[in-house]
């Protein structure tokens, strides 16, 4: 099917972006990559009256270190992730992470920041940005805020991004030498959203974990840490046991959704088993 008909705009700069959602928002949609956006137009399920072209705001083309934070501007694409875009863990962590995202295609022209903004609960960009103590940008007319991964995701396709804000940026913290991180993701296919999902990073001094993150996403309605077992990795020796009885918690915590890819009974098992090789990967040498 084709989109119902909309009024296009191609504004060139971020005040002029925030100017249009605040006049036109309530009826119209930002497009950055169009990757999700398009399909749900094509099956009539948006019908927004305007389209609001990110492609056009040049200044938020940026993917930069700075002041220990990764910077990624709204406008990078998944591609940037192909090879590793900082030094240490994070950097090797998003160069894994980006593989599974659909195809290669659709990460030429599929943003980062489209993909938070949103907010698919399989989304894995949506899995590190809810993980990894980040901060994401959203500017309006009223200004600018930051707004806390941990509590920006409300639910499937809803977050805390109101209809006349842009999401302009999302911070990253860089690991420091002594963290390690671990992806494991398990989907029917590569390139298809996962029904488990799980991230774990690892801080370990003198052979034991001092802190943890660990997220799971694919599995609930949306991404989000599992701070029980994050407590109980502490103080445990890196290894079978303690991922064993972490990726235990995770699978008792957890309340699975279900569709026609996996029940509730399947997704908890998987989860268990994508959080252990999660950390088995974040150990490995
Ligand atoms: C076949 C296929 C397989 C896919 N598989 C995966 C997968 O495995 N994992 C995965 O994560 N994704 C997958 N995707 C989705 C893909 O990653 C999209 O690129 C991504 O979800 C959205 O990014 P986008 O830049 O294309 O956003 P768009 O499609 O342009 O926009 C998506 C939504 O976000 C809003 N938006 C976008 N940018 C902003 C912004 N800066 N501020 C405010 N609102 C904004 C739009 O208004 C729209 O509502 C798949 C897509 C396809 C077609």
């Amino acid at each position: 099917m084709k989109t119902a008909p909309f009024k296009y705009h191609a504004p060139s700069t971020v005040d002029a972006m925030v100017s249009l959602l605040a006049e036109l928002g309530d009826d119209g949609k930002v497009i950055a990559g169009g990757q999700s956006l398009v399909p749900t137009m094509n099956f009539r399920l948006a019908r927004p009256g305007h389209l609001f072209d990110l492609n056009t705001v040049a200044e938020l083309d940026f993917l930069r270190v700075e002041g220990g934070k990764l910077r990624i501007g709204a406008l990078t694409r998944h591609a940037a992730f192909h090879s590793p875009v900082a030094d240490g863990a994070l950097g090797r962590l998003l160069a894994d992470v980006v593989h599974h995202i659909a195809h290669y295609p659709i990460r030429q022209r599929g943003t980062f920041c489209g993909s938070v903004a949103h907010s698919d609960p399989a989304s894995e960009w949506c899995l590190v940005t809810a993980t990894l103590d980040s901060e994401i940008i959203a500017r309006s007319r009223r200004g600018e805020r930051v707004i806390r991964g941990g509590d920006y995701f409300q639910g499937t396709f809803a977050t805390e991004l109101r209809p006349d804000e842009l999401l302009t940026e999302i911070r990253l913290p860089l690991f420091d030498a002594s963290w390690r991180a671990g992806f494991y993701e398990f989907s029917r296919r590569a390139g298809d959203f996962a029904i488990s999902m799980t991230l774990a990073a690892i801080r370990i001094e003198a052979g034991r974990i001092v802190e943890a993150r660990l997220g799971v996403g694919g599995v609930e309605d949306r991404p989000r840490r599992i701070s029980e077992a994050e407590a109980a990795l502490v103080g445990k020796a890196p290894g079978a046991d303690a991922f064993g009885m972490a990726a235990d918690i995770v699978s008792k915590t957890v309340r699975p959704m279900e569709d026609l890819h996996a029940d509730a009974a399947y997704r908890r098992d998987l989860v268990r088993a994508t959080t252990r090789r999660a950390l088995e990967k974040a150990a490995a040498p």
